[in-house]
């Protein structure tokens, strides 16, 4: 078997662990676990990208030195992976020392290439991407250059640096893409793909030490420090001790398992892993990875994860502080099997919930809990027979091809299709009536160790995404010592079974609700501050009389800004209502707006409008409408509100 090697991103020290990193890691510790669940020489890599001119700047508001903001940083990403039971072999950090030893070893091997020289760069940069910007990248808006993504202006650089002849590797990234599990999924290969082709410049991948001081210094010059992105990439080949022992890909050492590399992103650092990373590889003598897998995000409730809108801000640590960590599994197991890797998804608690309760309580706890019931009900608690399960290894190899297939999604649900047939067998063959009579007792038997051995083999294959549930089932079953296997053969051998315990305590509906509330606060809503004003979301008619005076504070719990309408359509089977795309400066927002009677769609693209941006979203004739926009008039829709010169989509309004 080829070994498995699979790398998380390693997260820039600029955040605290989110509900995205979260997601990211959760997905690399099942397929570990699976792997090595399987008996494959896995690897598991996760850490931290720490160095750049973004962290030199928070550290320095803080009045912190750059390592001691990091080691902070870095603490709390133990602590939270830990608690999270994730598997990582290595917790690397880009200011290890034998980061800074295989960093200079990757430039000397790319520089004897002749692949690194010496010129003039004169260009733009932004911060927030640590990464160069094009004229073609920028947006120009009053006067200024902004970054696209972080509606910040880019700086001007010019200064000598290093640049990387990444043109030279284009004929080689696009014969690499031909290889069909290089890039996934198939639609970021063609994304990458067609952006090498467009055609190539060479990056740079130095800056000067006296303006960008946090950083590896280049070797043999040390007025330079290594590029951040180059820095960091090199951690995958740190880790299995730098590029010697890769290039040698020696199977006693760590380098062989280089030939089963996986690197899991997320969709916004694909060209980084998909076109410099290989490239640098290429350079250095070295082979390019097994594959690039590429998730979607998250959004929350429809909304963007954003560190401006608390409703987003979803805390894996806060979920297992308020729950216990028994809540840990049930946790990782929502997110790996609500989302299909490579999508978007989004997540809301109520599905957290539901899922708990359906998939986890009343299907696998209650398999459990009625199965070890009765067998110490009827049978004295000892069963030395089963009966097949005709299903069963379909099942399981169902779900062995997904998890091999980086789809932990459909494995699960392989996996519930074992729980669920067991409990409908239960059902069909009545063991409580089998146990009226003697002379059934073979029979019970049967199905008792049908129902036990389902029980093993699920615990087994549940186990990359919930280990303690897969092992307190296991110690329940008596079976402790199959814990980290992968299940073979369908044969229950037999265990002392312990009295049942419920290991997914019900979650009462008013607790639910309370930290609901508590998790998502409510936004504020509009009051119409005047009578003619009118909330436009949908079209209902507005109260006559005038609102409640509110306090300053009040208002501004309000989040209004300015927002371009890019496009506008019917909503179907409405009169009164459009559906509206708007650019704020961000991702896109849509927005259901009951304005159809006095506005047609082709009237409205291009219009800069008012938005309410921190309205809970909701659902409108099966449109989810985040926000609205202000209009005036009551009943009836006389105006939408406008601004009397161009500004920026984006920009606050109060
Ligand atoms: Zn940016």
């Amino acid at each position: 078997m080829p070994p498995f090697y699979i790398t998380t991103p390693i997260y820039y020290v600029n955040a605290l662990p989110h509900l995205g990193t979260f997601y990211s890691t959760v997905v690399a510790d099942a397929l570990a676990r699976y792997h090595r669940a399987r008996g494959d020489r896995t690897f598991f890599l996760t850490g931290l990208d720490e160095h750049g001119l973004k962290i030199q700047r928070i550290a320095e508001e803080r009045g912190l030195k750059p390592q001691v903001y990091a080691d902070g940083i870095a603490d709390k990403f133990r602590e939270t992976w830990q608690r999270m039971e994730i598997s990582n072999d290595r917790f690397i950090r880009t200011t290890d020392p034998d980061h800074h030893a295989a960093v200079a070893e990757m430039w000397r091997r790319m520089r004897a290439k002749g692949d690194i020289y010496p010129a003039e760069y004169d260009g733009l940069y932004c911060v927030g991407c640590e990464e160069s910007k094009t004229e073609d990248e920028v947006v120009i808006e009053g006067g200024e250059k902004l970054c696209p993504i972080h509606r910040k202006p880019v700086e001007k650089v010019k200064e000598k640096n290093y640049f990387f002849n990444l043109k030279k590797y284009a004929p080689y990234l696009l014969d690499l893409y031909k290889r069909p599990d290089f890039i996934r999924p198939e639609s970021r290969r063609n994304e990458v793909a067609s952006f090498v082709a467009s055609g190539l410049r060479d990056i740079s991948v130095s800056r000067l030490k006296k303006s960008v001081g946090w950083g590896i210094p280049v070797p043999d010059d040390p007025d330079h420090v290594v590029y951040v992105w180059v820095d960091a990439l090199i951690n995958y080949v740190t880790a299995l001790g730098g590029p010697e022992a890769v290039a040698r890909g020696d199977s006693d050492g760590d380098g062989a398992l280089w030939a089963g590399a996986h690197h899991l992103i997320a969709k916004d650092i694909l060209r980084f892993h998909a076109v410099y990373w290989p490239a640098m590889l290429e350079s250095a003598g070295l082979p390019p990875p097994k594959g690039i897998f590429c998730h979607g995000y998250l959004t929350v409730k429809g909304q963007k994860i954003s560190k401006s809108i608390p409703a987003t801000r979803v805390d894996p640590n806060a979920i297992v502080a308020e729950l216990g960590d028994t809540f840990v599994d049930p946790l990782r197991y929502f997110v790996l099997r609500e989302y299909t890797l490579g999508g978007d998804g989004d997540f809301t608690y109520e599905s957290l919930f539901q899922r708990y309760e359906s998939d986890l309580g009343n299907d696998l706890g209650n398999l459990l809990n009625r199965t070890i019931s009765m067998a110490h009900r009827y049978v004295e608690g000892k069963v030395d027979r089963f009966a097949p399960d005709p299903n069963a290894l379909p099942f399981k190899l169902e779900a062995e091809a997904a998890w091999a297939d980086f789809a932990p999604s459909r494995a699960l649900e392989a996996t519930w299709k074992l729980v669920r047939a067991t409990n409908q067998y239960i059902e069909k063959s009545a063991p409580w009536a089998l146990a009226k009579s003697p002379e059934y007792r073979p029979g019970l038997l049967d199905v008792l160790g049908r129902c036990l051995e389902a029980l093993r083999w699920s615990a087994l294959m549940i186990a990359p995404a919930m280990p303690n549930v897969a092992n307190e089932i296991l110690r329940q079953l008596g079976r402790e010592e199959d814990a980290g296997t992968w299940p073979e053969t369908w044969a229950w051998p037999g265990g002392n079974l312990t009295q049942p315990k419920p290991i997914f305590p019900r979650i009462e509906p008013e607790r639910q609700a309370s930290l609901i509330a508590k998790w998502m606060p409510a936004e504020a809503p509009l009051s119409p501050t005047s009578a003619s004003a009118s909330a436009s979301t949908s079209g209902a008619p507005v109260a006559a009389s005038p609102p409640a005076e509110i306090a300053i504070d009040d208002f501004a719990k309000i989040d209004l800004r300015v927002a371009k309408v890019v496009a506008a359509e019917r909503v179907a089977k409405s009169d009164k209502l459009l559906k509206l795309t708007l650019d704020v400066g961000g991702e896109p927002r849509t927005v259901v707006s009951g304005i159809a009677a006095a506005y047609q769609p082709e009237q409205l693209v291009g219009r800069t409008v008012i938005y309410l941006a921190n309205l809970k979203p909701a659902k409108i004739c099966g449109v989810v409408s985040q926000g609205m926009i202000l209009a005036a008039g009551d009943a009836d829709v006389l105006a939408l509100s406008a601004l009397d010169r161009e500004v920026p989509p984006g920009t606050r309004v109060r």
